[in-house]
C-alpha cells in the first residue's frame, strides 16, 4: 500500500522513472510524450544534460545558504540574466520556489509598497474572472476560477473579479475584436471606481490565459488599456507569467507580445524546467527603492528564497533557451503546430476553438459548435479520455472552466521546446484518437 497523499485518491497512477527528452518512461518501459510539459513545465525535455551538470556541480560547491546571511554566485548570475533579457524597468529579482510563492510574494510587495508611500489605505487587488494565480490562501483569492475557490471560500481574502478577456466565449458576434476588449478593458475603471480609486493596489492577470481557460490571448488592445487605466490611477500592473512566461509564447516574457510595461512579473515552471523548483517575482527599480529607502526591509521571505541549487538550474534553463535560439524555435514549432491543429480538427463537430501563442495551445471542446454549449460533465477531464490519452502514449493538460456550464471544456498543450515536427504531428493523431474513443 502506497504512503503517498495522491491528488486523486481513487486513481491508481503509472510509476514512472526515466525521463528521455520530450517522453516520460514508466517503469514497465511505457514511454509517453509529455505533450503538455507537465503543466508547461518542462520546457527543455526531461534529460538535458547542461541544466543537470549545473545542478551536480552547484550541488557539490554549495547546496544552501540563508539568505538572511548571504547572496550566492547562482542567485546574482541568475537575477543578472533575467533582467538583461526582461523587457520595460524590471529591475530586481526576487527568487522563491515557485509560483504561488511568486504571487504571494507580489500581492504582499504591492501592498507594502503602497504602505511606504503613506497610502495604508490602498488594499484592494483587482484580478479577474476564471484566472489562476496559485493554491496559497493569498493567491488563491486572487485567482477567479469558482471551482478552485469554492471549499476555502470563508478563509479567503477579498479580492474583486472582473471578466476575462475571452472574445470565443463572451464577444457578441456584432461587436469587434477592438471594441470588445475596450469594453472588457474598461471593467476596470468601472471596478476602480466601485471601490475608489485610491483603495486599490494592483490589477493582477496572466497575459494569456492557461489552467482555467485553456491558452487564452487577449484581443489586440486590450492590455495597452489596461495599462493606461491602471496609470490614470497610479495603480500597480501585476502580470502573472508564471505558466505562459519563460519562452512558452515565442517571448522570453509573455508581455513583450502585449507591448505593455509591468510593474511587477511572476515567473516560475519554465524558469526550472522541472529540474529544480523555482519561481521569481520581477519589480522595477522604483519599486524596489521605495522600500529600499522606506522601512529598508520587506517584510515577507521563506527559508528556501534564492536556493542556491535552483538558482543554478535557472542560469542553466535561461542559457540553454538564449544560446540555442529556442525561444525563436517556439515560433516556428508555434505556428507548425497550430497548423496541424487546424487541419486535424478545424472542422470537428465537437472543437469550437483553436488558439494560443508558441507552444501554448488550447482546444476548447464544445457538445455543440453553433450555441458554444460544452459538454457536462467536462469531456475533456472525463476519466474516460485520461485513459484514452495515456493508452495512447501522451500527456496532455485537460481543463473545465467553471460550474456555471458556461464555458471551459479545454485541452491544454505545451510541449517542450525542443520538440521535433514529427513529434508534434504523432502528438495530433494520438489526441485525435484519443478524442474520437471519449466520444
Ligand atoms: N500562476 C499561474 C498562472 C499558474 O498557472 C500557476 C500554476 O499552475 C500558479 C500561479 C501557481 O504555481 P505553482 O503551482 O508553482 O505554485
Amino acid at each position: 500500500m502506497s504512503h503517498v497523499f495522491p491528488r486523486h485518491c481513487h486513481v491508481t497512477l503509472p510509476t514512472t522513472v526515466a525521463g528521455d527528452g520530450c517522453y516520460l518512461i514508466d517503469k514497465d518501459g511505457k514511454r509517453y510524450f509529455d505533450g503538455s510539459g507537465g503543466a508547461a513545465v518542462s520546457c527543455l525535455g526531461h534529460s538535458n544534460a547542461r541544466v543537470i551538470k549545473a545542478i551536480q556541480d552547484q550541488a557539490g560547491k554549495l547546496a544552501f545558504a540563508h539568505t538572511g546571511f548571504f547572496t550566492t554566485e547562482p542567485a546574482e548570475a541568475l537575477a543578472d540574466l533575467l533582467i538583461e533579457n526582461a523587457p520595460g524597468d524590471l529591475d530586481r529579482v526576487y527568487l522563491v520556489s515557485g509560483g504561488s510563492e511568486a504571487v504571494e510574494s507580489a500581492i504582499k510587495l504591492a501592498r507594502q509598497y503602497f504602505v511606504e508611500l503613506g497610502q495604508p489605505e490602498r488594499r484592494h487587488i483587482i484580478a479577474r474572472r476564471q484566472s489562476y494565480h496559485g493554491n496559497t490562501l493569498g493567491a488563491l483569492s486572487a485567482g477567479g476560477n469558482a471551482l478552485r475557490r469554492e471549499k476555502f471560500a470563508p478563509m479567503l481574502v477579498e479580492m474583486s473579479h472582473i471578466a476575462p478577456c475571452y472574445e470565443y466565449a463572451e464577444r457578441p458576434n456584432d461587436e469587434s475584436l477592438e471594441a470588445y476588449g475596450q469594453r472588457v478593458a474598461n471593467d476596470l475603471e468601472t471596478e476602480i471606481q466601485r471601490l475608489g480609486p485610491e483603495s486599490v493596489i494592483a490589477f493582477m492577470a496572466e497575459p494569456v490565459v492557461g489552467a482555467t481557460l485553456g491558452a487564452v490571448p487577449a484581443v489586440p488592445g486590450y492590455f495597452k488599456r489596461v495599462r493606461e487605466i491602471c496609470d490614470q490611477h497610479g495603480i500597480l500592473l501585476i502580470l502573472d507569467e508564471v505558466m505562459c512566461g519563460m519562452g512558452r509564447t515565442g517571448h522570453l516574457f509573455a508581455h513583450e507580445a502585449e507591448d505593455i510595461k509591468a510593474d511587477i512579473v511572476c515567473i516560475a515552471k519554465g524558469l526550472g524546467a522541472g529540474y529544480q523548483p523555482i519561481g521569481a517575482m520581477l519589480c522595477t527599480s522604483h519599486i524596489y527603492d521605495t522600500i529600499k529607502n522606506g522601512s529598508g526591509f520587506f517584510q515577507h521571505g521563506h527559508t528556501y528564497l534564492g536556493h542556491p541549487i535552483a538558482a543554478a538550474a535557472g542560469v542553466a534553463v535561461v542559457r540553454e533557451m538564449l544560446d540555442n535560439n529556442l525561444i525563436n524555435q517556439v515560433k516556428l514549432r508555434g505556428k507548425f503546430l497550430a497548423n496541424a491543429l487546424e487541419a486535424k480538427f478545424g472542422d470537428h463537430p465537437n472543437i469550437g476553438d483553436l488558439r494560443g501563442r508558441g507552444l501554448f495551445r488550447g482546444i476548447e471542446i464544445v457538445a455543440d459548435k453553433k450555441t458554444k454549449t460544452p459538454f457536462s460533465p467536462g469531456l475533456a477531464i472525463s476519466a474516460k479520455f485520461k485513459k484514452a490519452v495515456l493508452a495512447e502514449g501522451l500527456i496532455c493538460y485537460p481543463g473545465s472552466g467553471t460550474r456555471d456550464g458556461k464555458h471551459g471544456d479545454h485541452i491544454l498543450l505545451a510541449p517542450p521546446f525542443i520538440a521535433t515536427e514529427e513529434q508534434l504531428t504523432e502528438m495530433v493523431e494520438m489526441l485525435s484518437r484519443a478524442l474520437e474513443a471519449t466520444l
